[in-house]
């Protein structure tokens, strides 16, 4: 029951385990790193844990990675015997890691924001339509031939929508010859407001 009500659970909200698999992947990669020792550039690697919060989970999860690969990187290196010059130049190579990691979470997570609202917005507007579909088919009129429409037919159209129900299958605004002979459902443009 447990792991069914899991695999329902959308991925996004999945916080804890997600968050523990970046931050599993940075120790991996950290180790590699550490391993290849820093003649090896290992930069890019780092930004997939960086890439897989800010998508998932958000900015804020995603900057929270992105400091935590800059501190992984840091140590991997220093680990592997990486000395610098002096301590501008281990600040600044730092410094330009870890804005590279917040530019990347950032950016990820703007992108994933900015789909998801998307796909919201097509969602609202396939519900607003199919809202304006039913409302029409309670039109006196069909719009296809201007002929009223049979009372009793939109009697029981008026009901179903007032009681909530599910319209019948092949209802709209349409008259019944009009519907058999495949004439357009669609309203006529309004006039009002035009020159
Ligand atoms: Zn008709």
């Amino acid at each position: 029951m447990r792991a069914t009500v899991f695999a329902m659970t959308p991925f996004r909200q999945r916080k804890g385990p997600m968050l523990a698999c970046c931050l599993l992947l940075l120790l991996v990669f950290g180790c590699i790193d550490y391993f290849t020792g820093y003649e090896m550039g290992f930069f890019v690697f780092y930004a997939l844990p960086v890439g897989l919060a800010a998508w998932h989970l958000g900015r804020g999860p995603g900057i929270l990675i992105a400091l935590a690969s800059s501190l992984t990187w840091w140590c991997a290196d220093r680990l592997a015997g990486q000395r610098y010059s002096s301590n501008f130049m281990l600040g600044w190579n730092s410094a330009v890691h870890f804005s590279s990691f917040i530019i990347n979470a950032i950016t990820i997570a703007k992108i994933k924001a900015s789909l998801d609202q998307r796909h919201q917005l097509k969602k609202d507007l396939a519900q607003t339509q199919r809202e304006l579909e039913r409302t029409a088919a309670l039109l006196a009129l069909c719009p296809a031939c201007h002929k009223p429409h049979e009372p009793a037919a939109l009697q029981r159209k008026t009901a179903a929508y007032l009681n909530g129900q599910p319209a019948a299958p092949g209802d709209d605004a349409r008259c019944e010859s009009c519907r058999a002979n495949g004439s357009p459902a669609s309203l006529p443009a309004s006039s009002h407001g035009q020159p």
